[in-house]
């Protein structure tokens, strides 16, 4: 069996993950701040890299995939230290030892709201890796007002599709034969959007921004059988991209734009 490193393992699509993985006989490592195998904050640098430590511990020093899941989606900006850092330093944390297993793969949890409307002065100081520079940008973002509030989450999403698209050519992923790419659910039944899926007011909000003429909104398990597939042996060949599992939002939206 393949050792997986899973975060945000505690619910939604990161719980229906490990839940797949471990029906299938593959051995999972959760990360989550509550109720996994290791518990751990994300948001922080020291979170972050004590999650790295003990998950290489537990895994006996070889991991086979990372399924980043965690996320938050509030207007606020801890929302960009837990969707992007809390992602790229600890998939950088624990690439090395990824890099010993003979068929190692990773994946990351992006969203449709990648393409939304976003800051681009907050998407550049997240690559650039400036956490204090994007925190005070995240935060000047929520004293504005709640439209450009929300913008800590689709910059947050954008940053961390570009940085796989940047990152997956380098020595650290291709060079080290690691398969890294980036999924994008629509709008997905689990705790982060209960409230707002419990009113049609909610609802038809949500639908706006997100159409869905395929298959409508989708149960965690539709992306954990897509992020099982880009971790397994089978993907060979399959790096750099946010796969939109979306119901047909992106075609809907982005048309031709691409
Ligand atoms: P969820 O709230 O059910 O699960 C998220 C998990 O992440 C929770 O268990 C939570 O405790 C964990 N987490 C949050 N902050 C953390 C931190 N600081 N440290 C460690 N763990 C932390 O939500 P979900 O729908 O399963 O979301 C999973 C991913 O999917 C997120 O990255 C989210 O942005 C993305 N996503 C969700 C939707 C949707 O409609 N639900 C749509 C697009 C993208």
């Amino acid at each position: 069996s393949r050792t997986y490193i899973v975060t945000g393992s505690a619910s939604g699509i990161g719980a229906a993950t490990a839940e797949l993985l471990t029906s299938r006989g593959e051995r999972v490592i959760g990360i989550d701040l509550r109720g996994a195998d290791i518990e751990a904050d994300l948001s922080t640098p020291a979170g972050r890299a004590d999650a790295a430590a003990k998950a290489i511990e537990l895994s006996g020093g070889t991991i086979d995939a990372v399924i980043a899941c965690a996320g938050i989606s509030a207007p606020i900006p801890l929302t960009v230290a837990v969707n992007y850092f809390g992602v790229t330093e600890l998939l950088e944390a624990l690439a090395p030892t990824l890099a010993k297993s003979a068929a190692p793969r990773a994946v990351v949890v992006s969203s449709m709201a990648s393409l939304q409307a976003n800051s681009p002065e907050l998407v550049d100081a997240l690559l650039a890796g400036d956490e204090p520079l994007a925190l005070q940008i995240g935060q000047r973002l929520a004293d504005e007002g709640p439209g450009t509030a929300y913008l800590n989450y689709p910059s947050s999403k954008r940053a961390l599709s570009r940085w796989v698209r940047r990152e997956c050519i380098t020595a650290t992923w291709a060079g080290a034969g690691i398969p890294l790419n980036a999924v994008a659910p629509g709008t997905v039944i689990s705790a982060m959007t209960t409230q707002l899926l419990a009113t049609q007011e909610g609802r038809d909000m949500v639908d706006a921004h997100v159409p869905m003429p395929l298959n409508y909104h989708s149960e965690s398990v539709v992306l954990a059988k897509l992020l099982a597939w880009l971790t397994s042996e089978e993907n060979t060949h399959v790096t750099g991209q946010t796969i939109y599992a979306d119901g047909g939002a992106d075609a809907t939206l982005r048309g031709d734009d691409i």
